[in-house]
């Protein structure tokens, strides 16, 4: 009788887990964004950062497929379509033939899909999601791409590439589904299910020269919008963290880092209250060659060396949280990030 009795428990508790929604997922891209980046931004930061909080790192092997040092597209193509293709080339394979992304797998499956980055949106990591263009330099052919994209809501700069184009057109006005905000407090308030955020005609500005609003605010408030109805699926981007490397800045990737960390403890926040929400925290490669080379943890102080003024080619941390979060250990190839995602929405172990 007992045996009988947690039969039918054990029955109606796999009934409720497979009738469970698949997971939210909050993908954070720190563009350029090694463990040097992360150490230097942790012992600046008081010896912390949000990302001690996870529950699985991985390691993401980066190379493209025709170079070593990838670039920002072929690896962005790749964790957000599972392909490793060659550098300069969105959303497309070796042969030109277009991938979908993980953004419209989950909008395909009914998921409220959103974008939200520091640099302008047409950039390559976002394009990766939402574009197929054979060079990320097509800033105006990817804008017209986002335009006739299903994307629920974006927040970045390069407004121009919208209003200011060769052709004339002017996308904003076609795009009439969307409701354009021009503030935090606008956006905080539109309930528009269709947002299009920019935040600076061109390229927004680094974070220590003032770029508002903070990227903090932007995930907390985009991370309210999309889940009020349905499962969602997020790429957030600290994308000039990679900026701070080139200019081998300590001071530029510290304050980068710092933004991004705050934005991630907002994610982080959500997914603890959720409980179905998987958070995925990597990079698409290194910039910089960077080194913590000295400093002081009582004063948390912190000296970088650099030894490039590009990319390197070095594995980048994955953290991860939430269900399906323990598919992210070990050492992989970025392409497996997709793989895993895609594991994760389909709800298979
Ligand atoms: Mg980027
Ligand atoms: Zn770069």
């Amino acid at each position: 009788m007992q045996n009988f009795f947690s039969f039918f428990l054990i029955l109606s508790f796999q009934l409720l887990v497979s009738q469970q929604n698949p997971p939210n997922i909050i993908l954070m891209i720190g563009d350029g964004m090694g463990l040097s980046q992360i150490s230097t931004g942790m012992y600046a930061n008081g010896n912390k950062t949000i990302l001690e909080e996870f529950e699985y790192v991985g390691l993401s092997k980066t190379h493209s497929l025709d170079y070593l040092i990838t670039d920002s597209a072929a690896s962005g193509t790749a964790m957000a379509s599972g392909v490793k293709t060659l550098n300069r080339t969105v959303g497309i394979d070796e042969n030109k033939n277009k991938q979908k992304s993980i953004l419209e797998i989950c909008k395909e499956k009914d998921f409220n899909v959103g974008l939200v980055v520091t640099s302008e949106i047409v950039h390559a990591t976002p394009a990766c999601f939402y574009a197929n263009v054979p060079s990320r330099y097509d800033y105006e052919d990817i804008a017209l791409q986002l335009s006739e994209h299903s994307v629920d809501l974006f927040v970045g700069g390069g407004e121009d590439y919208f209003n200011k184009r060769k052709d004339k057109r002017n996308l904003l006005e076609e795009m009439s589904g969307y409701t354009f905000v021009n503030s935090l407090e606008e956006f905080n308030k539109t309930k528009s299910k269709k947002i299009g955020f920019f935040t600076y005609p061109g390229e927004p500005p680094p974070k220590n020269l003032g770029r508002g609003p903070s990227l903090e605010s932007l995930t907390e408030i985009s991370l309210n919008k999309l889940s009020k109805d349905k499962s969602f699926f997020i790429m957030v981007e600290g994308s000039q963290i990679d900026w701070g490397g080139h200019d081998n800045s300590l001071n530029y990737v510290l304050s980068e880092f710092k933004e991004f960390d705050l934005a991630i403890a907002k994610a982080l926040e959500f997914a603890k209250a959720d409980g179905n929400t998987l958070v995925i925290v990597t990079a698409d490669h290194e910039t910089g060659g960077m080194a913590l080379s000295g400093g002081n943890v009582k004063r948390s102080r912190v000296r970088a060396d650099f030894t490039s003024g590009s990319h390197t080619g070095t594995m980048v941390p994955v953290f991860s949280y939430g269900p399906y979060s323990n598919l992210f250990r070990g050492i992989y190839d970025n392409t497996a990030i997709f793989d895993k995602m895609l594991t994760a929405i389909n709800g298979e172990r």
